[in-house]
């Protein structure tokens, strides 16, 4: 890692790294012009209300994570279930009976999940901010959970989405990836493995990166970096609308959205 954020490039000259997120990446290949409002335009554009979806995701989020803040003895499946009442939002549900009807499920999800998880085994980090440097980029991320099994560390990522992601899309994932790296590069153990837990299915997708699945990752990362930076330095930012747009942020104030915003509790699955 760098500390000071600023390389030699191979023409001699100094060269301020990029530094991104991944989610800052994936903005970018969303849409040119999201990534625009997101992280450009100054003041920043008013972004549209809370979405139920997310309220119910960030909810099992704080509510696993302050479960592994417990004494051990208190990391019962129930008190999972009593968490995400703690930190349940009503915002974006249609009503007050929609809301406590997916508070209940969270709480499924959760006390299932937990009926699966040690309560003695201890992460080596709970939504711990992570970071690397490559030739051009200054990564950094926040990963839900990082354990240690092994003598290896293993990338942990929740997921409460509608469908439950596959092997394939954990090792592609360029987030995933990046936190790999992160890890292994800010607590100094080696990483690759990662995993999606799918709460709503209470599945894994498991994928064991190697060197060069890594690196492939690293030099995507720079390409769409790189894409990125050109187009910001030329002001250009194509909109790319498609099925995005409904749920986009900014949908209400692009002119490019090709659809009308989805409902804030649209993103909810009525069948999980
Ligand atoms: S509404 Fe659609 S076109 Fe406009 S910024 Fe969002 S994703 Fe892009």
């Amino acid at each position: 890692m760098s500390g000071q954020n600023v390389q030699i490039s191979f023409d001699g000259m100094p060269e301020k790294l990029f530094s991104c997120t991944p989610y800052r990446l994936e903005t970018w290949l969303d849409c040119p012009k999201k990534y625009r409002y997101t992280y450009i335009e100054i003041p920043k554009p008013p972004r549209g209300g809370p979405w139920g979806h997310t309220s119910m995701g960030s909810a099992v989020h704080n509510a696993l994570r302050e479960w592994f803040t417990l004494p051990q003895e208190q990391r019962t499946d129930e008190k999972g279930a009593e968490l995400v009442v703690k930190h349940w939002r009503s915002e974006g549900f249609r009503d007050d009976e929609q809301s406590e009807r997916y508070r209940f499920r969270a709480q499924q999800w959760v006390r299932q999940y937990l009926t699966g998880v040690n309560p003695n085994d201890e992460p080596r980090g709970l939504e711990r901010t992570v970071s690397a440097t490559t030739e051009r980029l200054s990564l950094s991320g926040r990963v839900d959970r990082i354990d240690e099994r092994d003598g290896e560390l293993v990338i942990v990522d929740y997921k409460t989405g509608k469908r439950p992601p596959d092997e394939i899309e954990a090792g592609g994932s360029l987030a995933l990836a990046i936190y790999a790296i992160g890890a292994e590069r800010t607590l100094r153990k080696k990483c690759r493995t990662v995993e999606l837990h799918h709460l709503p299915s209470d599945t894994k997708a498991v994928y064991r990166h190697d060197e060069a699945s890594l690196a492939r990752h690293v030099q995507r990362a720079e390409r769409i970096a790189a894409e990125a930076l050109a187009a910001t330095s030329q002001g250009r930012f194509t909109a790319t609308p498609g099925a995005l747009c409904g749920y986009c942020d900014y949908a209400r104030i692009c002119t490019d959205a090709d659809r009308e915003p989805a409902q804030p509790w649209a993103g909810l699955d009525e069948n999980s």
